[in-house]
């Protein structure tokens, strides 16, 4: 399975990544380098074991440059925001509409990062969950510098997306055998 991280520039995808992947958590922000197709093995609620890979992105935070193979690959996304940021959380809009046009039912998680730095919010914990809702996404406040929530929502996603796998194939094999008739 794959994920991917989406969002402006600066919310924190590399720290969260590096932080559910390696436990690690830099204060210094590297544009340049993201960590591409790194796979963790998750335990799921079946018994199944799923190697989980996930994609950064990094320089491609522009919509415009998005690379749709990003999307196209992933079976979920995590869609980051800073809470000390409004317009971060302002171009949330932005990035699903880009996200939905390239795979419309690509299940998406919200999080609403830097949640240590509470006293310094400007993003309204109501707004962005009703944000979250009205968009049929879960949201968490995730903290990578503090390790808050990191764990919770990335399994919210994984499991959403296996799930969405799932029924995707299932579908597949409930299709008729039989040929159609061809209408005339
Ligand atoms: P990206 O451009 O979305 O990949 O952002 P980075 O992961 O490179 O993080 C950008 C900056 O935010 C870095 O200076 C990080 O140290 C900082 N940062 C990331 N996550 C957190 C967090 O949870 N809390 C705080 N206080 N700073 C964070
Ligand atoms: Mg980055």
């Amino acid at each position: 399975m794959r994920l991917s991280f989406l969002g402006d520039s600066g919310v924190g995808k590399t720290c969260i990544i590096n932080k559910y992947l390696f436990d690690q958590f830099s204060e210094t922000h590297n544009t340049s380098v993201g960590i591409e197709k790194v796979d963790k093995k998750v335990k799921m609620n079946d018994g199944n074991e799923l190697k989980v890979i996930i994609w950064d992105t990094a320089g491609q935070e522009r919509f415009k440059s998005m690379s749709t193979n990003t999307v196209k690959g992933a079976q979920g996304i995590v869609l980051v925001f800073d809470i000390t940021k409004k317009e971060t959380f302002e171009s949330l809009p932005n990035w699903i509409k880009e996200t939905k046009n390239i795979k419309d039912n690509i299940p998406i998680v919200l999080f609403g990062n830097k949640c240590d730095l509470l006293e310094e919010s400007v993003v309204d914990n109501d707004e962005a969950m009703k944000f979250a809702k009205d968009n049929d996404m879960d949201y968490f406040e995730t903290s990578a510098k503090q390790n808050i929530n990191i764990e919770q929502g990335l399994k919210n996603i994984i499991d959403k997306a296996y799930e969405t796998a799932q029924e995707e194939d299932g579908l597949d094999l409930k299709k008729p055998q039989k040929k159609k008739k061809s209408k005339c």
